[in-house]
């Protein structure tokens, strides 16, 4: 059975960036500076410094993305405590954590929370209506996965 949960008013946001995109998401973060102050940040280890020197809002910051970063995100995602991601992503550089990236991307789908990975989807979700109040998210049912029968 399809189960529910509550982002409320003041959402977790998790802020990712990879190098060549850095200097983009801060940009947008500085243009976005007043909508983010309501919410609770979250970033990679690098993203996380430049943004809390930028607009000098405590971040909760990871490790690095590629020692481990993304994958302390993902966790968060999929223990319920990331309400929303925005990740400018690089489509023209391979990274050395691409099973990392793809792991983050692949959780942020699997648990249904809103996602951008450009500035223009980053554009459209801070504006949306639901930033400013609750949301109920709807998590997949996942009990026919966890219920499975395993052959010996
Ligand atoms: P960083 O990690 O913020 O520590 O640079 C970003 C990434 O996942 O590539």
């Amino acid at each position: 059975m399809e189960s529910k949960r509550v982002i409320s008013t003041k959402k977790s946001i998790a802020l990712i960036a990879h190098d060549h995109k850095k200097n983009d998401l801060i940009a947008w973060v500085k243009e976005n500076k007043a909508a983010l102050a309501n919410h609770i940040l979250f970033a990679t280890g690098t993203t996380g410094k430049l943004i809390e020197s930028e607009i000098k809002q405590p971040v909760n910051r990871m490790l690095s993305g590629p020692l481990g970063g993304d994958q302390e995100i993902g966790a968060l995602i999929a223990t319920g405590k990331i309400d929303l991601m925005i990740f400018f992503s690089d489509p023209m550089e391979m990274q050395p954590h691409d099973s990392d990236v793809r792991a983050l991307v692949r959780l942020g789908t699997a648990w249904n929370i809103p996602m951008a990975l450009n500035r223009a989807s980053a554009d459209f979700l801070v504006s949306s209506p639901y930033m400013a109040g609750d949301y109920e998210i709807e998590i997949p049912d996942y009990s026919s996965y966890l219920n499975r029968k395993i052959k010996d």
